[in-house]
């Protein structure tokens, strides 16, 4: 009896996840085309996966805690629950430009926030198998997702992305195939790498110490997008890796490939 109420339980209950998190939400059979689903005003990532449509959806670290929901063209929601997380705190010392930027480098963000915003909310419409990712770089995670940061003692945004600590100069490598959408200097992110999996789908890659692509490339998994280093607001080498749904960052650990 008591494997039939939990039967009956589970049966009810809406996808789960937390605010930085990913969920996966059943469409229905893939029978017909693929449906256009929305989160929050943005167009969601579908695959199909074992004959089933399914919707791959980042939750922002913003989200409150409870029910949201997506919804697809013809007006059909779904629910997803919002579950609580903690995210840890971190504290870091930088050159104090990096925290309280002049003018001069406040338009110079502006003009760059606007860039990486377009590559961050693209849609290409095409077709994806699955959004496992290969790890760009080998190395120990020296920060993860989230933590909830302050520079010199003031708070700023929480992290993006991991962080993977590695030499300079250790290869940086396409996670999976992808279009060069946007690459630049940037001030807080330095030598940066945009790369446009398809379907609102983006992984970014920043502090290189050099890139090897040009805007509008096409990288096949595991190929070369620059190296490691230390440029843009770091306190030494390592790769910042940012991963991308429906413009919104979530966990890269949520994505990588056999973890
Ligand atoms: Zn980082």
């Amino acid at each position: 009896m008591l494997a039939t109420c939990l039967f009956a339980a589970s049966a009810n209950a809406e996808p789960l996840t937390w605010p930085g998190g990913v969920v996966r939400v059943d469409l229905g059979p893939a029978t017909d085309a693929s449906p256009a689903v929305e989160f929050d005003g943005k167009r969601v990532l579908v695959i199909s996966d074992n004959g089933r449509w399914q919707a791959v959806v980042g939750i922002p670290l913003s989200t409150p805690i409870g029910t949201t929901s997506i919804a697809t063209s013809d007006g059909t929601t779904f629910a997803i629950e919002i579950g609580e997380h903690s995210y840890r705190e971190q504290r870091l010392t930088v050159k104090q430009s990096y925290v309280t930027p002049n003018n001069e480098a406040l338009e110079r963000i502006t003009a760059e926030r606007k860039i990486i915003d377009a590559a961050l909310n693209n849609w290409r419409a095409v077709e994806i198998e699955h959004v496992a990712l290969q790890t760009p770089v080998d190395g120990p995670r020296s920060s993860s997702f989230g933590l909830r940061r302050f520079f010199n003692d003031q708070p700023r945004s929480p992290h993006s992305g991991m962080d993977i600590a590695a030499n300079a100069g250790t290869a940086i490598l396409a996670p999976l195939d992808g279009v060069v959408t946007a690459t630049g200097n940037y001030y807080f992110n330095g030598n940066t790498v945009l790369l446009d999996h398809g379907q609102g789908f983006v992984t970014m890659f920043c502090h290189m110490s050099e890139t090897d692509v040009a805007e509008g490339q096409f990288m096949q998994t595991g190929t070369r997008l620059g190296a490691v280093g230390a440029t843009g607001r770091v306190t030494g080498a390592h790769l910042h890796f940012g991963t991308y749904l429906n413009g919104t960052a979530v966990d890269p650990a949520l994505l990588l490939a056999g973890e």
